[in-house]
């Protein structure tokens, strides 16, 4: 399986780090030994001293797909959840500097948890959901998915052109503003329309 992400797919994020709004979606991938099995604790790189949470919308794919038309995107996907896109943002911000890819910043051991998979047909509208994290009890990011730039069934189409989907594919769909860093001992809380699916102990 692959974990395809999308970067700046809201506008306030994509402002606070200073980049453009992209015209098309920007996309990168994490590594299977990058998911973070459940209830195991995310060990802060030693490579990073900025390790950034973003809170990310998931999305499984269900079927194999290719080439995709939006309007049949739905048929791919029928579950969701909550995930975070660890990233050590000093080491990306290297990167970028240089024009380099940003694997390094993104793709390491445990950078991609990710809580437990709701039904979409009991949450509704993929495009309506609140999804929320807490970092040791407080609210720091916090937006609904209508305020993405581009759509889930855009990105599945968009994706789909270039690599084929297969089951068991995840898609972090961008992460809205309030990103900031982690540090020992914090515990992040990742909610869906209210309901706690991830928590994380950092170490
Ligand atoms: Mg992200």
């Amino acid at each position: 399986m692959k974990i395809i992400c999308v970067g700046r797919n809201y506008v306030d994020h994509a402002k606070e780090l200073n980049n453009q709004v992209p015209t098309e979606p920007v996309i990168f991938l994490k590594p299977e030994t990058s998911l973070l099995l459940k209830h195991n604790p995310f060990f802060i790189p030693s490579f990073s001293n900025d390790v950034h949470h973003e809170l990310e919308l998931v999305v499984r794919i269900d079927r194999v797909g290719k080439s995709i038309e939006e309007r049949f995107a739905p048929r791919y996907y029928s579950e969701v959840s909550v995930g975070i896109d660890f990233t050590a943002r000093d080491v990306q911000t290297a990167l970028k500097s240089k024009g380099l890819p940003w694997e390094k910043a993104k793709a390491f051991d445990g950078s991609a948890p990710v809580g437990t998979f709701l039904p979409i047909e009991d949450l509704g509208d993929v495009q309506g959901l609140n999804i929320h994290l807490e970092k040791n009890g407080t609210s720091v990011q916090s937006v609904n998915t209508s305020e993405m730039i581009f759509s889930v069934n855009h990105i599945i189409s968009h994706v789909s052109q270039f690599m084929t989907l297969k089951m068991g594919d995840l898609i972090f769909t961008g992460t809205p503003a309030g990103v900031g860093p982690v540090t020992e001992n914090d515990v992040l809380e990742a909610f869906l329309g209210g309901r706690s699916l991830l928590k994380v102990k950092v170490k």
